[in-house]
């Protein structure tokens, strides 16, 4: 790919008047790109590799305050989180949906199930409803067949949500964008500019796709790059915060490993909390939680999940479903991703704090830690910060909302006009009135449709293959061998949308394949 598209002016780029330039596409940025777009800002927004490349495509996928957090007595996150969790189901109904978790308590557990019982009642008081309980035998028998009954003293239940974290990153900037925010995905920060008295006035820029560089100047830089928050941050500074922990997941397909509901479950080594949950017509199993060598980062291109890490899944996984006897052989993809941890010396990775915080240094201001589930709140507290320093402006917008009912199309099946209204918000009419129904069927056995990766490759800024099958859907993680069945249908849409070469495409699924294999596959122990 040797251009961007016309859309990127790059005089424009360069002779604007930024307030403020956010460094990080994840869902961090987007957050605080949305709501400064909103208030009338002038804002641009630089991702290095594509939307949601960092850990905001390789989360649990959960909007939750996260019991385990309360177990550990963080109870201003979970709080926080739960409340959150609450307000986003309301602003993005079918996008983030609600989540039935089980949870079942043996009796050789630490903590009988009084004591979770408890701490569930807690978190619906948190989040204002009253919506849990507990299974009875006979419920269990026929329900939960899967199950290890052996010493299994309850079964408790209680609500989260559940969402397609990477859909919602493009969601929250595609809010921003139709506000008046301008966005670049394959774009790097190198650098901080900085005017004669040493003052920060802006940013160098790297197009990836060009190799051009650019100096863009801003009131206000935004370090918004998560796990990396320190790379940009020791330019001015020399101590670092982050911590690095990895967390990996498996994905089963739901024929091998089938659930209707969420799981908690404990892993019988070591107690700590894991999930299986049932995410895109799969079984997704995770997470580890442990502290991210930096010689992994130049092992391989993207974080991977190690062979040890595989083996502590499948053992939780067997231990709690012992008749369905998973082995690596039944894992359909994996990942990993990076927890941008304020660090608080070595303390267990799974006690670690999951709260944000904020550091200025002259007009950089870098936000780490957090949770997906808290985004909203992130945004706020650093557009809080950043006020001081951007100039008046009197617009005050919200994102358009999506109009109610299936009038757009009403021959739509209701489940897929749901899926597509949670994806695509207020552009769904654009969406419909752009597509074929012939399009909309669901490809090889997975949610998505051919109209799906059209409108992608049309409008969400695709420039190659794992931005398409790794992030806008998630065919590389949900599809055996990185979706090989779909290649071919594939092949024609980039070469008709993108005016991809043979020679592009070779060199994109000879990159596709080795990368997937690398950081996506089976991991070799
Ligand atoms: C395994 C795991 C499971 C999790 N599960 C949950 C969950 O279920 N629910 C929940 O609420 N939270 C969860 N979290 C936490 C949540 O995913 C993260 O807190 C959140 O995604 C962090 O978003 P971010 O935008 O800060 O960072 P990122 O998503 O990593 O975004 C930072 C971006 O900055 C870009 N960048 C870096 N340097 C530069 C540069 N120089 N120039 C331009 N761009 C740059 C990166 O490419 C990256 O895309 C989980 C985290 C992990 C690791």
């Amino acid at each position: 790919m040797s251009s961007r598209k016309p859309t990127l002016d790059r005089a424009e780029i360069v002779h604007r008047s930024w307030d403020a330039i956010i460094i990080g596409g994840g869902i961090t940025g987007a957050g605080i790109f949305r709501d400064l777009a909103a208030q009338g800002y002038q804002v641009l927004l630089v991702e290095q590799n594509d939307f949601a490349f960092g850990t905001s495509s390789r989360s649990s996928k959960l909007v939750h305050g996260g019991l385990r957090y309360l177990a550990n007595a963080q109870f201003r996150v979970t709080y926080e989180s739960v409340r959150e969790r609450e307000t986003l189901q309301k602003q993005y109904p079918h996008l983030i949906k609600p989540l039935q978790f089980l949870l079942p308590i043996y009796d050789h557990y630490k903590y009988g199930a009084a004591f979770f019982k408890a701490g569930i009642g807690i978190y619906d008081i948190f989040g204002s409803k009253w919506n849990h309980g507990s299974y009875t035998s006979a419920q269990i028998d026929a329900d939960f067949s899967t199950l290890n009954h052996k010493e299994l003293n309850a079964v408790l239940y209680y609500y989260d949500a559940e969402v397609d974290d990477s859909r919602l990153v493009f969601r929250v900037l595609s809010e921003g964008m139709a506000l008046g925010g301008t966005t670049l995905n394959y774009c790097c920060c190198s650098g901080l500019l900085r005017n004669v008295s040493r003052k920060i006035e802006g940013v160098k820029l790297v197009d990836a796709l060009t190799g051009n560089e650019m100096e863009v100047h801003a009131q206000v830089v935004v370090n918004a790059t998560g796990p990396w928050a320190d790379e940009l941050r020791l330019q001015v500074q020399s101590e670092k915060v982050i911590r690095k922990l990895r967390g990996s997941h498996v994905l089963f397909a739901q024929d091998r490993f089938p659930v209707k509901y969420a799981f908690t479950i404990f892993h019988p080594s070591d107690g700590r909390a894991l999930f299986v949950i049932p995410w895109q017509g799969m079984t997704m199993v995770g997470t580890t939680d442990l502290d991210h060598p930096e010689s992994f980062e130049r092992e391989k291109p993207e974080p991977f999940m190690t062979g040890q890490e595989m083996d502590y899944l499948l053992e939780a996984v067997n231990a709690l479903f012992p008749g369905l006897h998973l082995t690596e052989h039944d894992i359909i993809s994996s990942f990993a991703g990076l927890r941008p941890i304020i660090s608080m010396g070595s303390m267990d990775p799974s006690k670690a704090s999951r709260t944000h915080r904020i550091f200025q240094d002259d007009c950089l201001f870098s936000i780490a830690g957090g949770k997906l589930t808290t985004f909203q709140r992130m945004a706020d507290d650093l557009i809080k910060h950043i006020r001081p320093y951007l100039p008046e402006r009197t617009s005050r917008q919200t994102a358009v909302p999506l109009k109610s009912g299936n009038e757009a199309m009403p021959t739509l099946d209701p489940h897929l006009f749901n899926r597509l209204s949670g994806i695509y918000g207020a552009t769904l009419p654009d969406f419909l009135a752009e597509t074929d129904l012939d399009e909309l069927q669901p490809l090889a056995h997975t949610p998505y449709t051919l109209a799906e990766l059209r409108w992608a490759i049309r409008h969400e800024m695709i420039w190659h293959l794992p931005d398409l099958l790794l992030r806008r859907t998630r065919l590389g993680l949900v599809s055996p061998e990185g979706g090989l069945a779909t290649f071919e249908i594939i092949k024609p849409l980039m070469q008709q949308e993108l005016n991809w070469s043979e020679k592009t495409w070779r060199k994109e699924i000879q990159d596709y394949t080795k990368l997937w294999k690398d950081c996506y596959s089976i991991p070799s122990k």
